[in-house]
């Protein structure tokens, strides 16, 4: 490691000396994900496209708990924006050891009233946006020999759900890339993983209708949403040393939905 690096990077933790993405991360399940990984230690780039302010908050409540990290804004569907904040992170920290795919957005219409542009911006966004990432970080996780690349995919992408063709699809379609690549970078160290949430209370589900929330519920067998921690202690787990011989999984974060 370079002298300065020294200085930038928190002298303990288990993730100590490494440099995450967390895509998507200044609010909801990123926020919690770009919180535990900074609290294990690793320098966080804390990704935004709209939420400027609070992915600033973000960095702030790492660096108040003794971590490092800082805020960069980059809308993940775009490829050239995204090659341009991966060619960033390299010339500033010279590596890249974490990456976590997790901005996502939902669109959702019976597949009879989808427009286009729904279908578009969600694939776009969920699935796209995590090629995009992997394309231009790929090569540095296989020249270090060491990597974490966790995406978020959602049971809706494991077992379809009626309202949303565009966001299932997306999702599943993130299982395929996950086991793909999971396959091209097994040899070279690097481990790729899906998390699959079931129904969190963030800021994407409070959009909900209280009879869909209560019909959700009712498919529940521990009978309560889950947390942005519950799933940011897999993702700060699967990042961390004891989860290098697991690869290619779907892990379901859902207080036994999909089972
Ligand atoms: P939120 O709606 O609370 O947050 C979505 C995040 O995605 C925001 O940080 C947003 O950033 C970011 N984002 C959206 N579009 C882009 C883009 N083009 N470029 C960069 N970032 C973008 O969602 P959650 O926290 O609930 O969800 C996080 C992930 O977990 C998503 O992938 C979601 O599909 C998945 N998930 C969530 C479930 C749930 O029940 N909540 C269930 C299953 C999966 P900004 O505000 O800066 O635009």
């Amino acid at each position: 490691m370079e002298e300065n690096q020294e200085k930038i990077f928190p002298a303990e933790g288990e993730l100590s000396g490494k440099v995450a993405l967390v895509t998507g991360a200044g609010r909801g399940i990123g926020r919690s994900i770009a919180l535990a990984l900074g609290g294990k230690g690793a320098l966080v780039v804390v990704n935004y496209n709209g939420s400027g302010e609070r992915a600033l908050e973000v960095v702030e409540e790492i660096r108040s708990r003794g971590g490092s990290g800082e805020a960069v804004g980059c809308d993940v569907s775009d490829f050239e924006a995204c090659g341009r904040m991966s060619e960033e992170i390299i010339r500033k920290y010279g590596r890249i050891d974490i990456l976590v795919n997790n901005a996502g957005i939902t669109r959702d219409n019976l597949v009879m009233r989808m427009s286009e542009a729904e279908y578009d911006l969600v694939l776009d966004t969920n699935l796209k946006g995590a090629f995009n990432t992997i394309r231009h970080l790929s090569r540095y996780f296989l020249k270090q020999r060491w990597g974490r690349i966790i995406n978020l995919t959602s049971v809706s992408g494991v077992a379809g759900n009626a309202g949303q063709a565009n966001y299932a699809a997306s999702k599943a379609g993130l299982i395929g890339l996950t086991k793909s690549v999971a396959k091209e970078l097994a040899g070279r160290g690097v481990c790729v993983n899906a998390v699959a949430p079931g129904f969190m209370d963030t800021e994407m589900t409070r959009k909900l209708t209280d009879r869909v929330r209560e019909n959700i519920l009712g498919a529940i067998p521990m009978g309560r949403m889950g947390s942005p921690e519950d799933v940011a202690s897999l993702v700060a787990f699967l990042a961390g040393a004891g989860a290098g011989y697991i690869t290619g999984q779907v892990i379901c974060v859902d207080g036994g939905m999909a089972m």
